[in-house]
């Protein structure tokens, strides 16, 4: 059809890429699925998800994007390494320029989630690897029986606090805040983590050491108050950014870089949808990303209908 490569390129192997690559891989759309290390995303990171459904006992992110993966391949879905760069969705045929190597195709799912959030305090980017994380499954055992700064008030920075508690003699989680913003469920069991205490109303505002993390300093916004914490790590989990810089202005964005869609999923270019954490959403789970995910898929297949049925006029 019309002379492009596939009928849909799927941008990113998250959980939302995965579930889209599944859905149109069954329908039998010409597809490919382009990530640009390992399928996965975020989630692939998070030591423990049970809040997904049909998991009673809850399962870790690792193995749930390998079912995913597995019950996409098995569908026949196409998976090929590479970075989208730039976009081309001017025309009807979508270009996606990856280094040397241009895709075409008839449609587009943007299915490249989020990446986390810096703080942009003096010594998070010198002590990043060296005590500055942002990932507890990846680097929580290192602590074992030491102190450790955790920064942030939602969902990620109370589960993964509470994950580092396995580790970690002390984590001092501090929240900019005198509320948390993550789940009431975590909140009860951080609240009664003895492992764990909240430094209420403040901000990191430098990540000190020698060679490695040793202290990390935080000032009361409240009294303007400032100290230095004593720790061997910080892990740093305000938020998350959208994946959107390569896209340009090809589609409309919000304030916070997150792509603006319609409840069918359908950005501001026609035959370009997007799902999962990349789209300017509510919530951002993985279940809300499987969702988006199928919504994206049905309109790419009405999409394509459309498409032919142009053409045989
Ligand atoms: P989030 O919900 O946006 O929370 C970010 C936290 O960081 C907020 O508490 C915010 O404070 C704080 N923050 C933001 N910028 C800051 C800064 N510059 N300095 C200090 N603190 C700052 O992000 P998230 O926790 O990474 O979660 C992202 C999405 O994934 C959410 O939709 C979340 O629900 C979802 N998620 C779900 C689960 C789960 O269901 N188990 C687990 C992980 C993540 P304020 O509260 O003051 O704004």
């Amino acid at each position: 059809m019309r002379g492009a490569d596939y009928d849909c390129i799927i941008i990113g192997g998250g959980p939302a890429g995965l579930t889209a690559g599944m859905y149109l891989s069954r329908a039998r759309v010409h597809c490919l699925l382009l990530e640009r290390t390992v399928c996965g995303g975020q989630i692939l990171v998070s030591d423990w998800v049970e809040n997904y459904p049909g998991f009673p006992e809850g399962v870790s992110g690792a193995d749930l994007v390998y079912r995913m993966s597995k019950q996409a391949e098995k569908f026949g879905l196409p998976v090929e390494n590479a970075e989208v760069e730039s976009v081309d969705f001017s025309g009807p045929v979508k270009k996606l320029f990856c280094g040397k190597k241009t895709y075409t195709a008839n449609s587009v799912i943007i299915a490249t989630g989020a990446s986390p959030r810096r703080l942009n305090v003096p010594g998070e980017q010198e002590y990043y690897g060296k005590g500055v994380s942002f990932c507890a499954t990846c680097d929580a055992p290192f602590y074992r029986d030491k102190t450790v700064v955790a920064v942030g008030g939602g969902d990620t920075a109370v589960q993964e606090s509470l994950f580092l508690t396995k580790f970690a003699k002390k984590v001092y989680l501090v929240h900019r805040r005198d509320k948390l913003r993550a789940a009431r469920v975590l909140q009860e069991r951080v609240f009664a983590n003895e492992r764990v205490e909240i430094v209420w109303d403040s901000v990191v505002t430098a990540v000190k050491g020698l060679f490695n993390v040793e202290r990390v300093s935080v000032k009361n916004v409240k009294t303007g108050e400032e100290k230095d914490l004593p720790a061997d790590g910080c892990f740093v989990w305000v938020g998350i950014t959208p994946l959107t810089d390569f896209l340009k202005g090809a589609v409309d964005l919000d304030a916070g870089g997150a792509i603006a869609a319609n409840q069918k999923m359908e950005t501001s270019a026609p035959g370009v949808f997007v799902a999962g954490d990349a789209r300017n959403t509510p919530l951002r789970q993985v279940a809300t990303a499987a969702g988006d995910a199928a919504v994206a898929a049905l309109g790419v297949e009405r999409y394509l209908e459309g498409l032919e049925a142009g053409e045989k006029l």
